[in-house]
This record gives structure tokens, sequence and C-alpha cells, in this order.
């Protein structure tokens, strides 16, 4: 089971089964599914995907949970019990799942993650600016950033440029995925049957 609470840059939170990915969202969001969640993936700071209220709010309402992140965000979740602090490139058995994080290339420290549950593996990877060096052969979902489109992204940046105004979109593609660099990632790892989600979408172009 996949369910995407949110993705943008309004707030993340995506489940895998029993595993949330982010944490951008408030508590309210997350409330219906608490009861099946075991474990929350963090990637980074930006508050888009690391809602510390909410983490807080969810640990206090389920003691049970564990909470899983790079240890660049450690310092930000003291307090929280059940925290395991991860190094890119291991696998970490929680018996019913594994998980392994990947280094990706934002302008904060950020994780994306491979999942193998249920005999499928998973994965997902947003705020990157590129996948350079990152393999995943035969994955049967891949859940990407597919942030903005090459073609109309220049068009924006020219137009708002000529009329004066400030192009936010020029530092989004220097920390961002782009549509073509996430279907060039598929096309290069992609078996014959696979899911394409597409994550963190802008909504101007
Ligand atoms: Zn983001
Ligand atoms: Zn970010």
């Amino acid at each position: 089971m996949i369910y995407i609470i949110s993705t943008g840059s309004k707030g993340n939170a995506v489940i895998y089964d029993t595993i949330l990915v982010d944490c951008g969202v408030p508590f309210s969001k997350i409330k219906p599914y608490l009861s099946k969640i075991e474990l929350v993936l963090l990637t980074h700071e930006h508050g888009d995907h690391f809602n510390l209220k909410t983490i807080k709010k969810l640990a206090f309402e389920k003691p049970t949970l564990r909470f899983g992140c790079g240890e660049f965000l450690s310092d930000k979740l003291i307090g929280i019990r059940s925290v395991d602090i991860y190094a890119a490139g291991k696998i970490y058995n929680y018996g019913k799942f594994k998980i392994s994080p990947v280094i990706l290339y934002h302008d904060v420290k950020n994780f994306g993650y491979r999942i193998f549950i249920n005999e499928k593996k998973i994965f997902h990877s947003t705020d990157t600016a590129h996948l350079k060096g990152i393999t995943a052969k035969n994955y049967d979902v891949y859940a990407l950033e597919a942030n903005y489109d090459e073609g109309n992204v220049e068009n924006v940046i020219n137009e708002k440029i000529s009329r004066g105004e400030y192009a936010h979109q020029i530092a989004s593609i220097h920390s961002h995925l782009s549509l073509q660099q996430a279907q060039d990632f598929i096309l290069n790892n992609a078996g014959e049957t696979y899911e394409f989600i597409r994550l963190h979408e802008s909504e101007e172009f």
C-alpha cells in the first residue's frame, strides 16, 4: 500500500505500507494512519519535510514508533526516544522490512531511502540536484522528484527576469530534480514493470 498524504513545497509525507517517509505536514493529516505506521524515515531539515511539532506529537501519541535519520538530523531530535541514526549505504534490517539510506545532493544534507518491504523494492528520492552515481536496478517502485520541466523552466526564468522579478526557479534547478532527470534515471535502471511516482512537482513549471 502506497499513500501520498502530501508532496511538494507545501508539505511532504508518503506512506509505504508501515513506513512513513518525511513528516512535513500537521499531525492531523497523519493521525488516520498512525495505528499502521511503525517507522518514520526523515530526510532533511527543510520545513516541508520536517515538522518538529508533528514529530513530537507522533512520538507522544505512539511511544512504540521508531524514527530513522542521518546523523545530521540527530541534534534536532533531542528528547525523542527511539531514534535510529543511519549511515549512508548501510542496510538496516527491521525484520518485516529493510531500509538503506542514500546520499542526495541538496542545499542541506539529505537522504533518499531504499525500502525493501513485502517483496518489493522501492527507491524514494526527493530534493536533489541530480542522481549521479546512484543506481537502483529493477526496482518495483521509483518515487522520484519531478520538480520542474526542463522545457518550461527556462521560459519561466526568462520571463521573470525580463519583468525585473526575482526568479526563485534559478535556485530550484540547482537543488531539485527535473522530470527529465527522473525519467533518465528510470530509463537507466528500471526493468519491464515498475511504478513511477512523481514527487515534489512544482505548481508553476
Ligand atoms: Zn522539499
Ligand atoms: Zn528541501
